[in-house]
């Protein structure tokens, strides 16, 4: 009789169970988007009855999700699905993998995935996904079992024509490759399930740097906006992954100058620019920014704070709050990032004049792309890299100048003209259905 391989026994490995996080950060995610969808409501004379649908997320999954891990023992991962509000089409929103996710702060980004389709005008309604773990300490083996693990626990709400999910801080092309793979075990081959896959599977061209060629756009149109010359301009980047990286290679060939760049484990600065092609080599071969040869140290605070004409948080929320909104210096703020300023830093800038471009309006551009890559997908017909891009400028564009002219003609924070604008959308489709 040929040795049967048994798995490792899991009473003799240890389990670990980690515990619900509480409020994960220092930051209540969840009351800052509500606090700002308020002030729009409130500006806008939003009816009551509608304010409280549009307040209400539609569904909250909460699953629990066991992963063998490396060395035997058994790991118990917490993930999350909320579905905002379907009024405009089906769910979309990204999953983010992060040790401090917790439901509170993807029910917030779900809400904002909401207001975001509306401004870009896309058929679709806003949802996030998250799970509480550490990807960077995982394996490739581990992240795969986590993923498919959580596919299987939400499976049931998810659908191409119900709800879409796409990658967000901690996940990527392969994440929503696994996740594709797991779905189509059970419903037949469905490339429309996820966008941001790898291309030859169905990913769309372009996508990949989707949100940080959003992020270009809009930062080229504030510019003008704001009487500064994005060519020559200096700009400080929080975060190098896909969002900041591309912000920064894109910013760089178009000639602005990328004079500080970070990540998690610190940042660099040069006053004559930075070699953007060079720090994303330096960046891939060593895993982090940090080190570049020709430029000097500088931690996530002292970038937050440098005397630039563009500042832009592509990081994770809550970057700039009352601790040190006083010592930021920049002309102008891209939010990159998801919910980088809380209310009160937000207030402060504007007092001080410092437009900032909010969340749903400047990185909206990732969210567009995997709508272009949603159609290709249920048509069957691809698009060029070109046709990709020209969409993508046209749509960005037509927010910008939406939102822009709002907050010219109504005397507002382009934050305040960005809800209202979102809010008016899902408004009138809400009373048109119900
Ligand atoms: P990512 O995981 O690819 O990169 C995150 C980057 O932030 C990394 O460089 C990481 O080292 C750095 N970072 C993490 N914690 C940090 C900290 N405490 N201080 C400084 N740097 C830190 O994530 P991403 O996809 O680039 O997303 C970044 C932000 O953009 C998130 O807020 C995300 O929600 C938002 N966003 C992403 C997309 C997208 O298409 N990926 C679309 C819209 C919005």
């Amino acid at each position: 009789m040929p040795a049967v391989a048994t798995p490792p026994r899991a009473a003799a490995a240890p389990v670990t169970e980690k515990k619900l996080p509480a409020a994960a950060s220092h930051v209540d995610f969840n009351r800052i988007t509500d606090e700002q969808f308020l002030i729009a409501a409130e500006h806008m004379k939003l009816e009551d009855e509608i304010q409280l649908l549009l307040r209400t997320p539609y569904r909250e999954l909460v699953v629990q999700v066991p992963v063998r891990m490396d060395d035997g023992h058994l790991e118990m991962f917490h993930g999350y699905r909320v579905q905002y509000n379907g009024v405009r089409g089906p769910y979309k929103g990204g999953i983010r993998y992060h040790h401090e996710v917790d439901l509170s702060e993807v029910r917030s980004l779900a809400a904002l995935m909401t207001w975001k389709t509306a401004i870009v005008d896309l058929p679709f309604g806003g949802a996030k996904g998250g799970v509480t773990c550490d990807p960077t300490k995982m394996s490739r083996k581990e992240l795969q079992a986590l993923t498919r693990g959580f596919t299987q626990k939400i499976d049931m709400a998810l659908g191409p024509y119900r709800d879409i999910p796409a990658p967000d801080a901690g996940t990527n092309a392969q994440t929503m490759a696994w996740i594709m793979d797991e779905y189509g075990k059970k419903h037949g081959y469905t490339p429309a399930i996820v966008t941001g896959k790898p291309v030859n599977l169905g990913g769309s061209l372009g996508r990949e740097e989707a949100t940080g060629r959003g992020v270009t756009i809009i930062t080229q149109e504030a510019c003008k906006a704001y009487h500064i010359n994005f060519k020559g301009a200096s700009v400080a980047i929080q975060g190098f992954g896909n969002v900041g990286s591309w912000t920064a290679i894109l910013m760089h060939q178009l000639g602005a100058k990328i004079v500080a760049v970070s990540d998690v484990v610190g940042g660099i600065w040069s006053e004559g620019g930075l070699d953007i092609p060079r720090v994303v080599e330096h960046c891939k071969s060593t895993g982090s920014v940090c080190g570049f040869k020709g430029a000097r140290a500088i931690d996530n605070e002292g970038l937050l704070a440098l005397d630039v004409d563009v500042l832009i948080p592509a990081a994770l929320g809550g970057a700039i709050t009352r601790r040190n909104v006083d010592g930021v210096r920049a002309r102008l703020i891209i939010e990159a990032a998801n919910s980088p300023i809380t209310p009160h830093a937000d207030e402060k800038l504007h007092a001080r004049g410092i437009p900032v471009v909010p969340d749903i309006l400047a990185n909206a551009g990732g969210v567009t792309v995997s709508y272009f890559e949603w159609v290709q997908n249920l048509q069957q017909f691809n698009w060029t890299h070109e046709k990709v891009n020209l969409e993508l400028e046209a749509r960005m564009l037509r927010a910008w100048r939406s939102v822009y002219t709002r907050s010219v003609e109504g005397g507002t924070p382009l934050r305040i003209a960005a809800f209202v604008d979102a809010l008016d959308k899902v408004a009138q489709a809400t009373r048109q259905r119900f």
